[in-house]
Order: structure tokens, then C-alpha cells, then sequence
């Protein structure tokens, strides 16, 4: 499908069941083939646990299928996310790092309902993991059991309350820096891009000296294209991305039916990804090294 100029959408940020998504892998590739993407990137948060049904998939569609990841990091006291795109699934350092932030999120899932039950809202594992279609539990999670079981009006409620990233019961999983997460996503033959920075900070936050810190930790590009921008935001990152030498990347965030009227390649309609991203991102992958060093 062209765009405006001509480019092919493209798609490097979407979510299945794996993490908090409603579709299934292989419904997110034949959804993404249908729209017409050049390219979809599958970002679960924290887990590679769906890339191996959507790298199954490759054959059966034209799009070309990226393997990715979105890591839960910390900076400046703030969580941020990391994406790590053309990751391999199979690179055994980060299946043993990511299976090690399982059992950390596992932890702090636990201290969550421990802060809940202080404020007199009895909820039990059971409920929370009757919303998760598969093993990770994240706060989307909570915040469905929470409306279920009436101790909020919606999912926005529970977060704005109760859990959200300024919430009282709001527990950090883990303390992964943005340099960590772009050695692991490095060391694993990927690209590290910072993602949605402008939902992460307050207004008025100074990406510019932000980023250049992030760069010499790693970091390769971030999202200029999100959703959520508006076009002011948008020419400002763009402009940073090229101040910097940073790659300006972007998707939908997509997250089927828990974030709805966000589709895949367009958002809310006025997303567009060139596809000309792809080929910069492409010739930033590592040579991939031997595998020698079975510490994590
Ligand atoms: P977790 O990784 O378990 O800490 O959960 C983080 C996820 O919760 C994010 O990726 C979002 O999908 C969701 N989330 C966080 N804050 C909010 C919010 N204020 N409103 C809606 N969803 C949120
Ligand atoms: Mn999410
Ligand atoms: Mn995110
Ligand atoms: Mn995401």
C-alpha cells in the first residue's frame, strides 16, 4: 500500500497475546499482510515467547516479518522502554536474560498484589492470571482484574489510582538500564531504539541531552512516528533524529483489542512509517559473533 511519496507502511512496534495484544501471532501477520505492509515488527514486552509462531508465518505472506522485542528499562528514575528489532529469537545470552526478567516480573507481580491487599482490595493471583492468555503478567493484566472484580470503574481508572507509573501500588519490576538493554539486544544481532519517548517523560523534557546520553550507551534510533504524536512532536523528534545521526523509526504500538482504534501500519489513521527506515535499521545490525560466553 503506498503513502504518501510513495513508501510502503511499514509497522516496527506491535504487541501479541504473548505480552498484553489481544491477537494471536499468526492473526497479527495475516492482519498486517491484509493492510498491506512492506514490513511488521512483533515487540512483545519482555519476552520473545511469540517469535517462533510469527517467523512461522514468513512463507505464507509478502510482508516481511521482523523479530523483536520492547524491554521494561529505567532511566533517570523513569521507566523507558528499549526496542530491539532483527533480534534472533534463538540467541541463547538473551533467551537466559529475558527468562530471568520473567522471574523478576514473577516477584514484583507478587509485591503488587501484597500493596493491593494493603489497601483493602483482596485480589488473588487467580484473578490476574484469568486475564493473561499466556504465562507473562503485566499490568494490563491487573488492571482487567481489577474492573472484574468491581475495584475499578475502567482500565484507565485502575491506572490512574492504583498502578499506573505514579500509582500507590505500583511496583518496578527491575532496574534494566537503556546501556544493558541495548548490549543485550546488540549481542542478540539487533538494533536498539528507544521507544515512544515522548509518552515517557513529562512535557518540556530534554530529549535532546537525553538522547545524546542514550546514544553513547547504545542506542541506535528512537520513535519519531507514534501515534499519540502530534505533528509538532513529530518535527521535533524528527529534527533530533537527524541533529544526532539516530534512526527515526515508528509503529502503531498496536495492541488489537486492549488498545483499541490503534491500527496496524496507521494508527489512528494518520501513521506513516517510511519504509525507507528499514533499509537504515537493516544495515545497522551487528555481524553476528560467535557464540562463546555462557555467563549472563
Ligand atoms: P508492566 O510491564 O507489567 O509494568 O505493564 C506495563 C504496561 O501497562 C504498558 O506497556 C502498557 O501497556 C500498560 N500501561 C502502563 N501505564 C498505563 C496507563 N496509564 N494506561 C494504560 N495502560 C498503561
Ligand atoms: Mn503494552
Ligand atoms: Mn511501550
Ligand atoms: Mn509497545
Amino acid at each position: 500500500m503506498a503513502g504518501p511519496g510513495g513508501s510502503a507502511l511499514i509497522d516496527l512496534h506491535t504487541h501479541s497475546i504473548f505480552s498484553d495484544g489481544s491477537d494471536t501471532p499468526e492473526a497479527l501477520v495475516l492482519a498486517g499482510a491484509a493492510a498491506g505492509l512492506r514490513a511488521l515488527a512483533l515487540t512483545d514486552h519482555d519476552t520473545l515467547g511469540g517469535l517462533e509462531r510469527f517467523l512461522a508465518m514468513q512463507p505464507a505472506v509478502a510482508t516481511r516479518l521482523v523479530p523483536g522485542i520492547e524491554l521494561s528499562c529505567r532511566f533517570l528514575g523513569r521507566p523507558l522502554h528499549v526496542l530491539g528489532l532483527f533480534v534472533d529469537p534463538g540467541e541463547p545470552r538473551l533467551v537466559a536474560r529475558v527468562a530471568d526478567m520473567g522471574r523478576r516480573r514473577l516477584e514484583r507481580n507478587q509485591r503488587m498484589l501484597e500493596r493491593l491487599r494493603e489497601r483493602a482490595i483482596p485480589i488473588t493471583w487467580a484473578e490476574v492470571a484469568a486475564q493473561a492468555p499466556t504465562e507473562l503478567i503485566s499490568r494490563t493484566h491487573f488492571a482487567r482484574a481489577l474492573v472484574h472484580r468491581g475495584a475499578a470503574g475502567s482500565p484507565q481508572d485502575a491506572f490512574l489510582r492504583l498502578i499506573g507509573d505514579d500509582g500507590p501500588c505500583f511496583v518496578p519490576f527491575q532496574e534494566l538500564t537503556p546501556e544493558e538493554a541495548a548490549r543485550w539486544i546488540r549481542e542478540a544481532g539487533g538494533v536498539a531504539v528507544v521507544a515512544h519517548p515522548g509518552r515517557s517523560f513529562p512535557r518540556g523534557f530534554r530529549w535532546d541531552e537525553a538522547m545524546r546520553a542514550l546514544q553513547a550507551q547504545g542506542i541506535q534510533g528512537f520513535e519519531a512516528y507514534y501515534p499519540d504524536y502530534g505533528p509538532q512532536e513529530q518535527r521535533y523528534f524528527l529534527e533530533l533524529a537527524a541533529g544526532l545521526d539516530l534512526v527515526p523509526c515508528g509503529g502503531s504500538d498496536y495492541h488489537g483489542d486492549n488498545k483499541p482504534g490503534q491500527a496496524l501500519g496507521v494508527g489512528r489513521g494518520g501513521l506513516h512509517v517510511p519504509d525507507a527506515i528499514l533499509d537504515r535499521l537493516e544495515a545497522l545490525r551487528p555481524p553476528r559473533p560467535a557464540y562463546t560466553d555462557p555467563e549472563i
